[in-house]
This record gives structure tokens, sequence and C-alpha cells, in this order.
């Protein structure tokens, strides 16, 4: 086989698989023509018309560039605001028939965030408690929670420290323990590893990647990180509110090679644009690729 076959087209999974399996799952979020208009002196459409099915147990990456409306989509996907129009639906709940979101979301969203928000003045085991509280009555319970998740994110030993006594990667792994705090079947993370270095960032990812391989928990992930992106199985990128391509990775290479397509170059290449003689092999080369993908 050659290197550009591997790099060929997969047919987005939902179309590949089977009428029947297709029909079972229920997708963990869909969304249908999902807008959002923030009202200003001029109205901003952040979200114009958005179509997604994400199925239970995808790891997701949101790409695209700054002002895209990657952190709006997040924040309609996980009830934190209410769309302008269209519908999300959760486990094919339609949110806007949910009476009370905060209940809902509390039992069935976890969010990591790239500032971690944790409270400074309570111990990193607190911290992981807090959003158990609106779901679980018995202290007991929180408390032995707590401590597992915190072992699941290899904090075991560090339950009782404060927020600044741990190192930026530490902190975030404790976000990501609250996020699992009522054991939701959705994570939503914003840019969870914006603020770490790259060998932090792996750590971050690999934890990521094991909760949602072990735990089947489906991980929607708003990064500008091509790393972060490569881990996801499916990279969805949004340009000025819409989805510009939705694509299956079973490749590195051609992750790369769609956001290359996607970026201004690769659309002006594409295009035509003349270049000076010296890159003409590498633009043809470019060129043939695009094709292929
Ligand atoms: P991204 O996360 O891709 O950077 P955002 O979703 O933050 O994009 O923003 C999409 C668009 O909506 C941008 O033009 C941004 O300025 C605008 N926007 C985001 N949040 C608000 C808000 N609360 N009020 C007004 N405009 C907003």
């Amino acid at each position: 086989m050659s290197r550009h076959d591997r790099i060929a087209i997969e047919p987005l999974a939902d179309a590949a698989a089977p009428a029947t399996s297709r029909e079972a799952a229920t997708p963990a979020i869909e969304t249908r023509s999902l807008t959002k208009i923030y009202d200003g002196g001029d109205p901003i459409r952040a979200l114009d018309g958005v179509d997604l099915s994400i199925r239970p147990g995808e790891f997701v990456a949101i790409a695209g560039p700054s002002g895209s409306g990657k952190s709006t989509l997040l924040h309609m996907l996980g009830a934190l605001d209410r769309p302008t129009g269209g519908e999300v639906l959760v486990e094919g709940t339609p949110l806007s028939s949910v009476h009370d979101l905060d209940r809902f979301r509390s039992r069935t969203v976890g969010f990591v965030f790239q500032t971690h928000n944790l409270i400074p003045t309570l111990t990193i085991r607190e911290n992981v408690e807090v959003p158990m509280q609106e779901v679980e009555r018995s202290a007991r319970t929180r408390h032995e929670r707590a401590s597992s998740l915190l072992a699941l994110v290899g904090l075991a030993g560090r339950a009782d420290a404060l927020p600044s006594q741990l190192s930026g990667g530490q902190r975030q792994r404790v976000a990501i323990a609250r996020a699992l705090a009522n054991e939701p079947s959705v994570v939503l993370a914003d840019e969870p590893t914006g603020n770490l270095d790259s060998r932090t960032t792996d750590e971050v990812l690999t934890l990521l990647t094991e909760l949602n391989r072990s735990r089947g928990v489906t991980l929607i992930v708003v990064t500008h990180n091509a790393q972060v992106a490569r881990t996801a199985g499916r990279v969805i990128t949004l340009r000025d509110g819409r989805i510009q391509s939705d694509v299956i990775v079973d490749d590195p290479l051609k992750s790369d090679l769609y956001a290359w397509r996607a970026s201004q170059l690769g659309q002006a290449v594409l295009a035509g644009a003349p270049v000076p003689d010296v890159l003409a092999p590498v633009v043809d080369a470019l060129r043939e690729a695009f094709r292929r993908i």
C-alpha cells in the first residue's frame, strides 16, 4: 500500500456503520440547525446552523481559528447558554425541554476549562467534592468518591493539598477529576492544555485518552493544539460559525493535510495562486495530496 493510499479519505463512521447499529445508538450529543447570535450594537452570528451528531464514546476535537465559534458551541452543548435557534439534544433529550438545566448538567456533563477554576481555599479533595453536593447527599460517599477520582488521575497522595501547592499539570488533573465527579457520560473541555508546557500537555492528553477508552466517556475538546487534535478520533473544524470540515482521523498525516487544506495558504494553493518557481514542486505535491484526500 502506498503512502497516498493510506491517506485516502475515510467515510465518516456514521455512513460506514451498518444501518442497524446506526439506527440503534442514540447520539451522545446532537445539534440541529444550532444558531447563536450575540446581540450588541452589531449582532454577531457566532453559530450559524450547525448540524452534528456525536456517538457515545467518541473523542472529538473542535478546531478552527479564533472567533470561529468553538467556545460558543461548547457552551451550547453543555447547556451553559441557550441557543438563539435550533436545538441541542443530549442523549436524545432536547435541552429546550429540560426545566432544571443546572441539575441536568451536573448529572450528565463534566467541564474542564483552560483555567481550571479550582477554589483556592479548599483542598483538592474538597474541590472534587463541590459538584457532588447537588447530587450526592452522603458526605461519606462524596469523600470516598473524591478519593478514588484523585487516585484515578494519579493524585491519591495529594488529596489534602491546596491547589497552590500543586503544579499546573497536577491542577489540571484535579480539574479532570472534578469534571468526573458525578460520573457524567460526556466531558467537555475548552483548551484543557492551553496553559501547559508540551510535557504536561502529553500527560493530560494521556489521561483524557485513557478516560475516553477505559470508561467510554464521550470527550469533546476545543483546541488550537495540533497534538490534541491528532489524538482525537475525529476533528470538526469551524469557520465563521459553520462546520468547515468533519473528519475521522485514522492517520495523523491525513489530519494535518485537512488542516492544511482548510488554511488560508491551502485555499490559495487550491485556487491556483501563483508561487515562486522554487516552491512549485512543493505546491504541486500538495495539490496532488489534496486531490487524494
Ligand atoms: P472561538 O472559541 O472559536 O474563539 P467564540 O465562540 O469565543 O470563538 O466566539 C465566536 C464569535 O462570537 C466571536 O466573534 C466572538 O467575538 C463572539 N462572542 C463570543 N462570546 C460573546 C459574548 N458573550 N458576547 C458577544 N459576542 C461574543
